[in-house]
């Protein structure tokens, strides 16, 4: 005989111990114990359930009936009630409750205990015959349905019928007799169904009711719900049934129901928030039949209650020490709590409440932190489309660049700027692909959206940058430029149609839709003091402007992790200068170009340090291929081909200028032909073919099969040395103006794609000539630090002689990882890494959570042999994955001393960084 206990009282049950007791029933437990009014009940414990099921016979395990019956004399002890007492019977609710809330589960079953004799002692206790009947057609119809599977159509079926005979439309129209008559109709569909008699014996009742909750655990939608939810047996198993003494509201106007947050959870204000029903049910406030009143008014219909619940309110918060979602009841003046869990509220008001718990001293402040799941706050850092959008997308592509945008649809950048910039309308830049002549319309939008390319797109990646929307590679969409219109989903987008992006989630809509504006509040802004102070790592931006540079520290950024200077080469008055410089023929007409650039990267470098001053800036000299900053082979082939028919028009029209010249009136004719030949003159089509060939033999020189595998980085660098020979010169000259007006700059040099030190000391060596040269020149000591990015896997592998010139790492994990994977990651993105995620080939995308295993091993052996000779090796994170929160845990036990994520993302990585020294503390 098994000597295993499996009833608990709700005041002797270990609120602790969830697997045993299920979540609710734990819960039970917990709140009686600590002095709540819960309405007397016991739990029967999972462990029975998993005996009950583990036997054949399917018999419940031996004794526990008894223990059900000694635990109800009990709660007929508390409540002077008794189960099947016909004069004064107690009725229960019974409930399924696993260790993990799971939906799949059974439904609750109200009111057992009924049957025709206990049901007269209700009503004369009640002395409602209404009220009465009403509950047994309700505890019918639920017992039948949930514990023993007849089908809810044969009892409303029924019921209608009934409601017709009554001519009446609505369930309160019925009398008590209509209801009575539901009740004996109801029995009988019971009895068809199941071929017995409905449960007279309130034990039967209740043993039925046990069997069919420890069944359920194993029902279709309950196994679905695990598998899908990946919920496995050492996260719950089985199943307990909680047993609990009804409660009713709905015994006239001294009576309620209701549901309550302790705080506001959308906006975390200290006062008890909800709504509430007199005389009602439970069920009525969820039907939605009648309109509940919000909790302020039971102040005046039931003060005295408005009184107790406000204690309530203070007694949960005071033993949870978190926002509590409870349910009441109230009936005949007794207040009963019949469940609370912690509240689900949105970001401000989990930022606020963090703060003002603390400020009463109800949690700690590591506490305040540690309660916000960082990647939460992103939602106040945004504008966001309103939660309750319901409009339908036209088109989805993947979400580049967060946050949400509406205006109006323009296909280029011309356009944008136009209705953007000079007619200060807000637009939208839809675009087949974006291209670096385009930033002029990216400054101009509100955001980018792309029907082609992934999440390291042109578009992509500059609106990163900018931190403005984007979607990108919303396929759905086809664009055409010469129509000015787009196609999605058979709507037609012409050109000035109002669109919405959301670059969240990648969803485009039609028309604006609602927005949330982003909220930096004082409360978060003190939070994240408290992270700053708990965290080790500090956290940077990546900011390639002053502009950005002057965002991120608004989102306390703690100095600039990675400028990108090619973002400055895109500028409108630079990209020509660039273009002379890549194109140019001879070392003259390079070095021309880049006397032109010089000034324009000093005054940027310069206006960035100010801004950050006395804030450390790293400035990550040139990385991508040349060629991209020029036009591509087909658009070049494209234009010559216009002009192509433009000079043979042209020449048509000489010819026909030519043949006037013989008419009869030769001045007049003359005349004719010459102000043809001037609407387009033929040398100038010849002149701009032959640029456009130049440019096509460069491009077709430049061209790479494999450009990120390619010249670019600092082999670009090396082998055009003029090319970073100014933007060194640039920088020591930007730093030494600053310190010249006595502005504290920090300088920081950094390298890409290096993989030998031989790359770092050639870089090395033009940085001290041209040092010599500055210094002499403003006749002052530069301060700055010289260093590199780690991004190729020989780096990793030869960190240790890397370290003998570089005083800091920067790992650049995007290139890393898709170096690591050989993996290009577009084509990854667009092509297989769904499927691999989807089917558990790899558990996440590792271009957006860091890959531990793999990059995360290499970064690891760089980060030791680096330090190895040289322990004060700083050592940072300038990729994607220094914004993203198990990314930075693992860069915390790395020992790495900085992240660098895009301004936005910075509050979530200070908030990440204070988890991470948390948790290992
Ligand atoms: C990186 O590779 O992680 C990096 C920061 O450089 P980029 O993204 O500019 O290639
Ligand atoms: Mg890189």
């Amino acid at each position: 005989m098994s000597q295993k206990r499996h009833v608990y009282a709700f005041h002797e049950g270990d609120g602790k111990n969830k697997k045993l007791l299920g979540g609710k029933g734990a819960n039970l437990c917990e709140m009686t114990q600590f002095g709540l009014n819960v309405p007397p009940g016991f739990v029967i414990s999972t462990e029975a359930c998993l005996d009950y099921l583990a036997n054949e016979s399917k018999t419940l395990p031996d004794n526990l009936m008894n223990g059900v019956r000694t635990h109800m004399e009990q709660v007929e002890a508390a409540t002077g009630k008794g189960f099947g007492d016909a004069a004064n019977p107690l009725l229960v609710s019974v409930r399924s409750g696993s260790a993990m809330s799971m939906p799949g589960m059974m439904d609750t079953i109200l009111n057992l205990g009924l049957n025709s004799n206990t049901l007269e002692g209700v009503i004369e206790q009640t002395g409602d015959q209404r009220f009465g009947y009403d509950a047994y057609r309700r505890f019918i119809q639920l017992f039948g349905k949930v514990a023993l599977s007849v089908p809810d159509e044969a009892f409303d079926e029924e019921f209608e019928a009934v409601k017709q005979n009554a001519h009446v439309t609505e369930d309160v129209g019925l009398s008590a007799d209509d209801l009575k008559e539901i009740c004996d109709r109801f029995l009988k569909v019971f009895e068809k169904h199941t071929g017995r008699p409905f449960p007279e014996d309130p034990y039967d009742q209740l043993e039925i009711a046990i069997k069919a909750v420890f069944g359920s655990w194993m029902g279709k939608r309950a196994v679905d719900y695990r598998r899908q939810f990946n919920i496995t047996p050492d996260m719950a198993n089985g199943t307990a049934v909680n047993v609990c003494t009804m409660v009713f509201g709905n015994r006239g106007n001294d009576s309620a129901t209701g549901v309550a947050f302790t705080r506001n959870p959308g906006t975390g204000e200290n006062k008890l928030f909800g709504e509430y029903l007199v005389n009602a049910q439970g069920e009525d406030v969820v039907a939605g039949i009648r309109t509940p009143k919000p909790i302020a008014r039971l102040a005046e219909e039931m003060p005295e209650m408005a009184e107790q619940l406000e204690e309530l309110r203070q007694k949960l918060e005071s033993h949870y020490k978190e926002v509590q979602d409870f349910e009441f009841t109230i009936e005949r003046g007794t207040l009963y709590c019949l469940q609370t869990r912690n509240g689900k509220m949105n970001a401000t008001a989990m930022v606020r409440t963090s703060v003002e718990m603390v400020e009463e001293d109800l949690i700690s402040k590591e506490q305040a932190l540690l309660r916000i799941d960082p990647i939460y706050l992103e939602q106040m850092l945004y504008p966001r489309l309103n939660n309750e959008n319901k409009a339908e997308p036209v088109a989805q592509g993947l979400p580049a660049s967060p946050g949400a945008a509406s205006g109006l649809a323009v296909f280029d950048a011309d356009r944008a700027e136009l209705m953007g910039k000079e007619q200060g309308q807000k637009v939208i830049l839809l675009r087949e692909e974006t291209k670096p002549e385009d930033i002029h319309g990216f400054f101009a939008s509100e955001g980018i959206l792309t029907s082609r390319g992934g999440k390291t797109s042109h578009a992509a990646v500059v609106a990163r940058g900018m931190g403005k929307p984007c979607v990108a590679g919303a396929e759905g969409i086809s664009v055409d430029v010469q129509r000015r219109e787009a196609v999605a989903k058979g709507t037609v987008i012409r050109e000035g149609d109002m669109i919405t992006i959301d670059g969240s989630s990648g969803n485009v809509f039609l028309g604006q839709i609602p927005m949330v504006e982003p909220d930096f509040t004082e409360e978060l802004n003190r939070l994240l003091r408290w992270a700053d102070e708990a965290a080790y790592l500090r956290v940077m931006a990546n900011a390639d402007t002053a502009t950005d540079a002057g965002r991120a520290l608004k989102y306390g950024a703690m100095g600039i992790g990675l400028c990108r200077t090619e973002r400055m080469f895109n500028a409108v008055d630079r990209l020509p200068v660039v273009i002379e410089m890549i194109v140019a023929e001879t070392p003259a007409q390079r070095q021309a170009a880049l006397d032109k650039l010089l000034p324009m990267q000093r005054s940027d470098f310069k206006e960035i340090l100010e801004v950050m001053s006395p804030k450390p800036v790293t400035i990550r000299l040139l990385d991508p291929p040349i060629h991209e900053f020029l036009p591509t082979e087909q658009q070049l082939l494209s234009d010559l081909n216009e002009l192509h028919h433009l000079r043979n028009s042209v020449r048509g029209m000489n010819v026909l200028a030519g043949s006037m010249m013989l008419l009869q009136d030769p001045e007049l004719a003359r005349q004719e032909a010459d102000s043809l030949r001037h609407m387009v003159d033929e040398s100038l089509v010849e002149q701009a073919i032959e640029k456009k060939e130049t440019m096509l033999r460069k491009v077709r020189t430049l061209t790479e099969t494999n450009p990120m595998l390619g010249h670019r980085g600092v082999r670009l660098g090396i082998t055009f040395p003029e090319i970073y020979s100014m933007q060194i010169r640039a920088i020591l000259e930007a730093a030494a103006e600053c310190a010249a007006k006595d502005l504290e700059v920090h300088p920081q040099m950094m390298v890409p794609q290096v993989c030998t030190a031989e790359e770092l000391k050639r870089v090395k060596a033009m940085v001290d000539e041209i040092r010599v040269d500055v210094e002499a020149k403003y006749g002052q000591k530069i301060n700055f630090r010289f260093g590199t990015m780690i991004e190729v896997v020989r780096a990793c592998m030869r960190a240790d002689s890397l370290v003998e010139e570089a005083e800091f790492f920067s790992f650049g994990t995007n290139d890393l990882t898709q170096a690591t994977f050989s993996f290009s990651r577009e084509d990854a993105e667009n092509k297989f890494l769904p499927m691999y995620n989807q089917n558990d080939i790899l558990k996440d995308n590792p271009f957006e959570v860091l890959d531990e295993k793999g990059v995360g091993k290499l970064m690891q052996l760089a980060v030791d042999w680096g330090r190895q000779k040289n322990s004060k090796l700083s050592v940072g994170i300038c990729g994607e994955h220094g914004g993203h929160p198990s990314s930075i845990a693992f860069c915390h036990r790395a020992g790495l001393n900085y992240v660098s994520c895009s301004a936005p993302r910075v509050p979530v990585a200070r908030l990440a960084a204070a988890h991470a020294s948390l948790q290992q503390q």
